[in-house]
């Protein structure tokens, strides 16, 4: 008897998740490839350069020590809570306390995504800015809480316009998330708007959690705030922060939630209950990185900030004017005038096998801008770039 299989399905919150929005475009770009054209893809926010010899040693030492093999305390290493405390006093002069105020996380991403499994109840609202990380929305809908988009306006230097926000969604709202420097539009936020912000989160009994993944990325001698460091922050707020971009170790797994005492303990018991912490010799090799001398850091964004030079110099020479970044990983331009961003990306790809990441991606309001990415090698970027100039948009 030959049976048939039930009809099975996943769970509604999944099958409701939006549609990947690049699909398409994927499609597209494996075509091309396909065709045998040399693709050079400017897209990936993910450091080319590899991480510093002395946290690799770090690892390496720490990985042939057999305690580390066995699971890791939930909460980290106490040396690395520590390690990660004193890096925020010495970086930020902000003293957290290592044992209620500071969580390691597998990668920012994994503590983003969970944190609204900690602190919002279903159709709870959660505040997201437009354009941004797609984990906001996504750890949001996951949790089956409700995204209210905040969008961002050139105009307005890329800060949400927190005025606008409806009384009754304020009333309603239990996050609100912001990341400055900003993926993908490079924005940087003065202490000011964090001072608004902390305003009005304390008005409203909203958590703020601030993305500072890219706070170590800068340029023409810009340094980054932390979130907390505003008077009344912690009482409202933490900070994501990250070894990936800082440190060159996206594909490591590790970074921090710190802060609101309230709020790591929330997010630790979501995490104790779905994961079992990190690796411990990356923990090691994390305290080595807090720890070591931060000097190769200037040399490194010297590097990242020449290939940004060298970019905005063809992009001019193409006929696109763009703002010159002071952080992060990325230069954020308008598209010429007479394309959606993702014509534009195709016409690229189409004539010169380049790939930008069109604007729209990151949510509609990034509609009518494209994304470059610094962390392609030395030699694709030129070449990338030299085959941009030969297309006339001006
Ligand atoms: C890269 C990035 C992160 C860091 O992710 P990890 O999981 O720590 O590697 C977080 N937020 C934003 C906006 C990013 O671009």
């Amino acid at each position: 008897m030959r049976r048939t299989p039930p009809v099975l399905r996943g769970a509604r919150r999944i099958a409701e998740l939006p549609p990947y929005l690049f699909a398409e475009v994927d499609r597209r770009i494996a075509e091309k490839r396909a065709q045998g054209h040399d693709v050079i893809s400017l897209g990936i926010g993910d450091p080319d350069l590899p991480t510093p010899e002395f946290i690799v040693r770090a690892l390496q030492r720490a990985a042939e020590d057999p305690p580390n093999h066995r699971y890791p305390d939930y909460y980290g290493l106490r040396e690395l809570r520590v390690a990660i405390a004193e890096w925020y006093a010495q970086r930020f002069r902000v003293a957290l306390d290592a044992d209620a105020e500071v969580l390691p996380l597998i990668g920012s991403k994994e503590g983003i995504a969970h944190m609204p499994t900690a602190w919002v109840d279903p159709g709870d609202v959660v505040l997201v800015p437009d354009p941004g990380y797609p984990v906001y929305s996504i750890g949001t809908l996951l949790a089956n809480g409700e995204v209210y988009w905040l969008p961002l306006r050139e105009e307005r230097g890329w800060l949400p316009d927190l005025r606008a926000i409806p009384r009754e969604v304020a009333e309603r709202a239990r996050l609100l998330w912001l990341n400055y420097p900003n993926n993908p539009t490079a924005a940087v936020a003065p202490l000011e708007f964090f001072r608004e912000v902390v305003d009005f989160a304390w008005q409203h009994g909203i958590l703020v959690c601030h993305d500072n993944a890219y706070s170590e990325v800068a340029y023409d001698g810009y340094r980054a705030p932390s979130f907390l460091e505003v008077e009344g922050a912690r009482e409202i707020g933490v900070e994501f922060h990250s070894l990936s971009k800082t440190y060159n170790m996206t594909g490591w797994r590790i970074g921090m939630a710190v802060g609101n005492r309230t709020a790591i303990e929330a997010l630790g018991r979501v995490k104790t209950n779905v994961d079992s912490g990190v690796f411990q010799a990356v923990q090691y090799a994390a305290i080595a990185a807090l720890r070591g001398d931060q000097r190769w850091l200037e040399e490194r964004n010297a590097h990242y900030q020449r290939r940004r030079d060298q970019v905005l110099a063809a992009l001019r020479r193409a006929g696109i004017e763009a703002p010159t970044p002071c952080a992060s990983l990325y230069v954020w331009a308008r598209v010429p005038q007479g394309y959606t961003s993702v014509d534009f990306m195709l016409r690229l790809l189409e004539e010169t096998a380049v790939v930008v990441t069109p604007g729209v991606g990151f949510g509609p309001a990034g509609e009518g801008y494209f994304r470059i990415s610094l962390t392609t090698p030395d030699d694709r970027l030129t070449e990338a770039l030299a085959r941009l100039e030969r297309v006339q948009f001006g």
